[in-house]
């Protein structure tokens, strides 16, 4: 077997609540348009559009709790997430036995290049540009599906230096933890390690350098994030 001819990129891990091993991250999926209220403020229809998912790179995970505003963009917009970590996958996974494949969930934060993002697609181009850049995926500490169950319901909201800018409830998603799961499995194979984020409520806005992000789930945790 040959040697590598440079060191191998290190895993990105997640830490895990009250427990002392790491979560590493395979792959980052991502749906789009998973509350109504949301998908409305983005100018689309949430009952003729269904949701749809997209990638970032495993990569782009940060637990610092530090968002070095990024490059090329003069609108850079929290989206708050309940993420979903898979600990075991599939192909074809049927809805009915989904949530036996999730590890545990946690609070992320899908920050996103509005302005590039938009300019994609204007131009009926893929997204990635906007949306899987370095950092742009802030996450907290999980916290296992053993000890939390598989939440239904429950508050989402992310304030900016005090002021509440999202809030919603789990339960205003429009595909639900596992028919996300059972979708994605159908197209990926899915496997321990894959995360997803779920769709944020309402209340997108940009950020700039200075500015405290705290976002929180009732029953799962919260995350602290300062834009440098
Ligand atoms: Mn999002």
């Amino acid at each position: 077997m040959p040697d590598f001819a440079f060191p191998p990129a290190k895993t990105t891990t997640l830490p895990i609540q009250d427990r002392d091993v790491l979560f590493p991250v395979r792959r980052i999926y991502c749906i789009g348009r998973n509350y109504a209220d949301h998908a409305i403020e983005m100018g689309h229809d949430p009952d003729k559009e269904p949701p749809f998912f997209f990638q970032k790179n495993p990569d782009n995970a940060d637990t610092s709790g530090v968002f070095p505003y990024p490059a090329e963009t003069s609108d850079v917009h929290h989206e708050v997430e309940l993420a979903v970590a898979l600990g075991s996958g599939g192909t074809d996974i049927p809805e009915s036995t989904a949530l036996s494949h999730v590890f545990g969930y946690g609070v992320a934060l899908d920050m996103t290049r509005r302005d590039l993002q938009g300019q994609m697609k204007k131009a009926g181009r893929p997204w990635e540009i906007g949306k899987a850049f370095e950092r742009s995926a802030p996450m907290g500490a999980l916290v296992t599906a053993d000890r939390v169950g598989h939440p239904e319901n429950g508050a989402i909201t992310l304030h900016v230096n005090g002021d509440l800018r999202q809030s919603g409830d789990l339960n205003q998603m429009i595909w639900k933890v596992p028919q996300m799961i059972a979708w994605l499995s159908r197209f990926y194979t899915l496997a321990a390690g894959d995360v997803i984020l779920s769709g944020t409520p309402a209340g997108v806005a940009a950020v700039k350098r200075g500015d405290r992000m705290e976002a929180a789930i009732d029953g799962i945790g919260a995350l602290s994030v300062e834009v440098t």
